[in-house]
């Protein structure tokens, strides 16, 4: 059986990990996880790993604030010898943070292979931090799994070999399914917060291009405000970083609901009765998608460019009136597809990292 050791640390990473932990688990495969300690706190890692059962992670690094030299670096400096001594056959790294960037590389200089789950995405947008770390990770990568046609066809450009490619679909979809039943059973989110399904827009945000630029957070915020003073409640679960940011250039609305991260089931709960979406996020831009809500993304550029191209999703810059999209988007369903597979992702990274070491083990065999 292949040993796995699994690299991650931020909340969308739990997310993409649970169903292929899940898929691991049914297959025999012996997974072993790192935790960064990038996200730390009950509300953004502990809630996730216990409602979406995620194996306790073996490991926890506990690193997490200061820059992004500080960060990587000590992330670098504590995988090095635990990788040296584990030996996994695979070492395996989602999505775009620095806890992504930190697994592929230290794997990478030990000769250990790295499969890098969710690769193939660019905004092209090189100031981005996630944009810096997934271009890397995937030039480090040995085996590359992506989400969709757009993800591949990048790779391919940009001179990946075709064998190392395997386009498996998006995780997230197959979570999306999988908790999707389970939240509207689960979750009492609506009620907690006195919102009525259909009649509420779910924003977040989060970006360090919008949090960092305070003309830019101001603008997002207000246009919000403007929506829960006249036309339907705003509901934000607040990243910390916004609330430090918000703190910092005084931005308090005053009809807005700002409240706490949430776990996954409230989240999709919230997701899946909102009349509108507005979001910076990867991960909720197309999850508004997979539960049938219209979402506007608060970027210029995104990642997911079917959404937009499928009408499902408007970009929205910061020239643009936010409230006036909002509420042109509520009722919109763009057209049907299945841009991000048929949900049985995580199965199939299961199975090729099964083969692989099958394959592995009868080339050593005498
Ligand atoms: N999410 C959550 N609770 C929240 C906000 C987001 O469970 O309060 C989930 C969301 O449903 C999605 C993931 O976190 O699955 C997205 O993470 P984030 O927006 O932090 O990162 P990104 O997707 O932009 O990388």
């Amino acid at each position: 059986m292949p040993q796995i050791l699994t690299v991650l640390g931020a909340r969308p990473q739990f997310i993409k990990a649970a169903p292929v932990s899940r898929a691991f688990a049914e297959a025999g495969i012996d997974e072993a996880i790192v935790h960064t300690g990038q996200h730390f706190d009950e509300g953004m890692s502990d809630v996730f790993f216990e409602e979406l059962e995620i194996p306790k992670p073996s490991f926890n690094l506990g690193i997490h604030g200061g820059g992004h030299g500080a960060m990587t670096g000590a992330m670098l400096q504590a995988l090095e010898p635990l990788m040296e001594s584990k030996r996994p056959d695979w070492v395996l790294v989602y999505g775009d943070t620095n806890s992504t960037l930190a697994g592929a590389l230290v794997a990478s200089k030990l000769h250990i292979p790295v499969a890098h789950v969710e690769a193939g995405l660019r905004s092209f947008n090189r100031r981005m931090p996630e944009e810096q770390n997934r271009i890397l990770t995937d030039h480090l990568a040995d085996v590359l799994f992506t989400p969709t046609d757009t993800a591949t066809a990048r790779l391919r450009e940009e001179g990946i070999p075709d064998e190392c490619i395997h386009q498996v679909g998006d995780v997230m979809y197959d979570a999306a399914l999988y908790y999707g039943r389970l939240a509207d059973a689960r979750s009492d989110v609506l009620s907690r917060y006195s919102l009525t399904a259909g009649d509420y827009v779910l924003a977040t945000v989060h970006r360090a291009e919008n949090t960092d630029d305070p003309e830019r957070l101001r603008s997002i915020m207000e246009g919000l405000d403007e929506v829960a003073q006249q036309d339907m409640a705003v509901v934000l679960p607040l990243h910390p970083r916004t609330r430090v940011a918000c703190e910092r250039y005084g931005i308090q609305p005053r009809y807005t609901q700002f409240i706490d991260p949430v776990g996954y089931l409230d989240m999709v709960a919230l997701e899946r009765h909102a009349a509108v979406i507005a979001t910076d996020s990867g991960g909720v831009q197309k999850e508004a998608y997979f539960h049938g809500v219209p979402c506007v993304t608060l970027r210029d550029e995104t990642e997911w460019v079917e959404l937009v191209e499928m009408g499902w999703n408007r970009l929205l810059s910061s020239r643009f009136e936010l409230r006036d999209a909002l509420l042109a988007q509520v009722g919109v369903a763009g057209s049907k597809g299945a841009p991000y597979g048929d949900g049985s992702t995580a199965q199939q990274v299961a199975e090729y990292l099964l083969k692989s070491a099958l394959r592995k083990a009868c080339d050593l065999a005498p």
